[in-house]
């Protein structure tokens, strides 16, 4: 019999992990950690696991671990396992794998071959650590099997190259994590695609991500808008026509752009935009090794500064430096991530575009740092993000698609909210709780 049991991830938009379990296999999907920071601890002892889960910062899972060297929680070591695991990750995003860098080197990890692609880049530029566990790419719809459970990731759409829902079939059960998706990306089709191939499949539950039932209001989608500029939302392609405009307002002043280095696709885009104007895109050079990396043969301009000599873009890069950029900001739009805001000193004005870059929002205490930095460097914060997470409708769309016998609401700060639109929709859902196993092939049976 199949057993489900919720690690973390029900009632909040980090930390996502759900384990799945036959008598034979184990498999874990996602495995982001609660506080999502994995550049500046790297692990170095044993006691950073132990404390790490003492932290609440990773689940204390049972026979996962190397938990050899313990001193205060007693918790079973993965070798004390006498069946296979394997964790599997929808995307690259902190909170779906931030937690990697804490699994032993026996564990096989597996993600879709663009993630994979990707995390060997940040790995290489210092925007991620290095990880014991074995980490294996796959490509979408490829099978693979851990003892008498099959896992096949299928390709989605959110604000991480490569991602992916996966399907899980154990010999009682089929079951889907949705990881994470939108409908107005880039890629709609995909998310389309893998919701109607889940409904053929026959999915009997559903794991499905609820972001944007955490907040009152549906968050509105404009082209031009109205209402403040902190209150425009735009989408991928919004994004890139606004920025179309402002460089045609042709303004004599800087513009500095962060957005996230994972969202591979609209760096690309952004890229293209600004070589349509009279200015110079200049990225980091961490930001222009991923980008050509996935799009080898372009030219990018560099920020001298940043420059390590080790990234080997030489040959598919032009430097521009700093004091160059100071002299005419009026010429350049400059990526600028947030440990190098102080490149940002002495313009004077100039615009700030916020584009996803971290901090991502005003819960991390950076945010109103970077807030009052701006303000004093006489920068205007301009919000141009666009969410990687569906509408509330969208979600509702994708999971009356699916029309799995269970709709299971988690990654939002209100499951209840997600739970009863569910139940509006005709759809039956439930509402785990931590420290329980699930039979999902009993529950199925007590709800028809
Ligand atoms: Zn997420």
């Amino acid at each position: 019999m199949t057993t489900t049991r919720f690690w973390s991830g029900l009632d909040t938009i980090g930390g996502n992990i759900v384990e799945i379990k036959t008598d034979k296999a184990r498999v874990i999907c996602d495995f982001g950690l609660a506080v999502a920071d994995n550049t500046t601890n790297p692990l170095n002892s044993d006691s950073e696991l132990e404390n790490a889960i003492l932290a609440n910062m990773l689940p204390a899972i049972p026979e996962l671990y190397d938990t050899k060297g313990f001193k205060v929680l007693s918790l079973n070591t993965l070798s004390e396992s006498s069946i296979d695991t394997a964790v599997f990750i929808s995307h690259l995003h902190l909170d779906h794998m931030g937690g990697l860098r804490f699994l032993p080197e026996e564990i096989t990890v597996y993600m879709d071959k663009e993630s994979y692609k990707l995390y060997q880049i940040l790995i290489k530029v210092n925007e991620d650590l290095p990880v014991s566990c074995k980490v294996k790419p796959l490509s979408a719809g490829q099978q693979v099997e851990i003892g008498d459970i099959i896992v096949t990731p299928h390709l989605s759409d959110h604000d991480a190259k490569g991602t992916c829902a996966l399907f899980i079939e154990t010999p009682d059960l089929k079951i889907i994590h949705s990881g994470d998706f939108r409908l107005d990306g880039q890629h709609p089709d995909r998310v389309l695609d893998w919701a109607e191939k889940a409904n053929k499949w026959g999915a009997e539950v559903l794991l499905i991500e609820g972001t944007t039932f955490s907040f009152e209001e549906s968050e509105e989608i404009e082209e031009e808008s109205a209402e403040p500029a902190d209150k425009v939302v735009y989408t991928e392609s919004t994004l890139l026509s606004a920025l179309k405009e402002l460089l045609e307002e042709d303004k004599e002043q800087l513009i500095a752009f962060n957005p996230y280095i994972r969202n591979v696709e609209r760096l690309k885009q952004i890229d293209e935009v600004v070589l349509q104007s009279r200015r110079t895109m200049v990225w980091e050079e961490a930001y222009a090794a991923v980008l050509d990396e996935f799009y080898p043969g372009y030219k990018w301009t560099v920020l001298e500064d940043t420059c390590s000599g080790s990234s080997g873009l030489e040959s598919s890069a032009d430097y521009v430096s700093i004091e160059t950029i100071r002299q005419d900001p009026e010429n350049f739009v400059l990526q600028n991530s947030l440990k190098n805001i102080d490149f940002l000193r002495g313009f004077g004005n100039g615009l700030y575009l916020h584009s996803n870059g971290e901090p991502l929002g005003d819960y991390d205490p950076r945010y109103q740092t970077m807030l009052d930095f701006l303000e004093d460097e006489g920068l205007t914060f301009v919000p141009f993000g666009a969410s990687g997470h569906a509408t509330k409708e969208d979600l509702l769309k994708v999971a009356k698609t699916v029309s799995a016998e269970l709709t299971v609401p988690w990654h939002t700060f209100s499951p209840e909210a997600f739970y009863d639109a569910l139940v509006d929709e005709g759809l039956s859902s439930f509402l785990p709780e931590y420290n329980q196993t699930y039979s999902f092939p009993n529950l199925i049976r007590q709800h028809s």
